[in-house]
């Protein structure tokens, strides 16, 4: 029998690295292993597990390797060789935040490919750089392995003008590319390929899906494709996250530089991370830990949440002219009973009608949690960028 294709898949940020490593199933690629490589330039940490959570490894990188991307990317291709038995890979996908205007699909990795995504750094100057480094080390660490970029944004360029442009001098999104690209793409997208298998009229028709997790943000799928989403020029826009504003009046901006004098930094600063549930609450950024709080911040942060998430499924219901299914999916969307259950009642109104019992459940499968008679379909579809990635690496390999 010959042997199966090996897909890797990386996710690489600021401090850390991800990685996800498929096998070609017989329809779909399959999960063998996964894991990353944290506090890259602080405490470097390499933890993996196996398709069902087994844990394999979990260390410190040796303190004689140096702090970079480059050692923690040859730290998990070492382990990576040691559990594949020397197989080689027959691609590598990458996770890319921005593809700006440029890019609407996947695309094979080339010196121009790498050349146009250094353009498009001003874009998302905090991801874009650590998405690229690890693309050159692999060219050079492993020149025969085919490597392809996936963007976070791409799914959305099917958004019609008015809801990709600012009301801005028109120029200014032609020539400076300032526009709402959307974001979260790729989990949109893979939430799109299994929704006709799951509820045809939710495919065929208005679907609002809500990602909520550290990154939060919403899309509305007219038939499987984006035509709206609450992130726009970057990832801050939208709904308050776990330490990010969300949509804030630009005119707060100007203040803090004219009256506050906050510079650049500290504003970037005050917005991606001390704002969002952790600004409002005082407490914590992550969910699980404002739910275990009495503290009344923590609920406020929480409501406020809730309240935000509502009214943009509301809006985006009027973007589609229509309101079929709502789709919960990611950290808070796939686990947080309450957290579903509240947005469903301020949405209650659009028709949609909850089944409290089914919303407690508890699975790993995706599934409905609206009674029979609400007109909106409610589902909880936990999501799969990596596959997502793995998927689109064979294809462009194929083609
Ligand atoms: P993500 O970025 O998709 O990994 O989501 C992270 C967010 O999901 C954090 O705010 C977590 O607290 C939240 N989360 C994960 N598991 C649970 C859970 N069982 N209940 C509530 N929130 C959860």
């Amino acid at each position: 029998m010959p042997e199966q294709q090996l897909i890797l898949v990386i996710n690489a940020g600021s401090s850390s690295i991800k990685f996800s490593l498929f096998e070609q199933g017989s329809t779909d690629p399959t999960l063998l292993y996964k894991g990353q490589v944290e506090g890259i330039y602080t405490e470097p940490h390499f933890s993996a597990k196996d398709a069902a959570d087994t844990k394999l490894a979990d260390e410190a990188l040796p303190a004689s390797q140096p702090k970079s991307h480059d050692s923690a990317l040859r730290h998990i291709l070492a382990w990576l060789r040691e559990h594949t038995a020397g197989r080689t890979l027959a691609v590598i996908g990458h996770r890319v935040v921005h593809g700006g205007r440029r890019f609407s699909h996947p695309e094979r990795v080339t010196p121009e490919v790498i050349a146009e995504l250094e353009l498009l750094v001003p874009l998302a100057p905090l991801h874009e750089p650590h998405n690229i480094t690890p693309i050159r080390i692999l060219a050079e660490l492993l020149p025969e392995v085919p490597q392809v970029v996936c963007f976070d944004t791409a799914f959305h360029t099917t958004q019609p003008d008015v809801n990709q442009l600012y009301a801005l001098p028109h120029q200014l999104s032609e020539a400076e590319g300032i526009r709402r690209y959307g974001f979260h793409g790729l989990s949109y997208e893979y939430i799109a390929s299994v929704l006709p298998g799951i509820d045809t009229r939710a495919a065929e028709g208005r679907t609002v899906v809500a990602h909520l997790g550290n990154g939060s943000s919403m899309a509305a799928l007219d038939r499987c494709r984006s035509i709206a989403s609450t992130m726009g020029f970057t990832a801050l826009e939208g709904l308050p996250m776990g330490t990010r504003s969300g949509s804030i009046d630009a005119g707060v901006v100007l203040h803090f530089l004219n009256h506050l004098k906050l510079d650049a930094k500290a504003i970037e600063d005050l917005l991606y991370k001390q704002s969002g549930l952790l600004g409002l609450s005082g407490l914590s950024s992550d969910m699980r830990e404002l739910r275990g709080s009495d503290d009344e911040h923590a609920r406020f942060a929480i409501d406020y949440f809730v309240s935000k998430i509502a009214r943009e499924g509301a809006s985006l219901a009027t973007a589609l002219q229509g309101f079929d299914a709502l789709v919960f999916t990611a950290g808070i969307g796939e686990n947080d009973v309450l957290t579903r259950r509240d947005v469903c009642r301020q949405l209650r109104w659009l028709g949609v009608e909850l089944d409290e019992a089914a919303n407690a459940g508890r699975s790993s499968a995706p599934r409905r949690v609206s009674l029979p008679e609400s007109r909106v379909s409610v589902y909880v579809i936990p999501t799969n960028e990596e596959l997502m990635i793995a998927r689109h690496a064979l294809h462009c390999l194929a083609h």
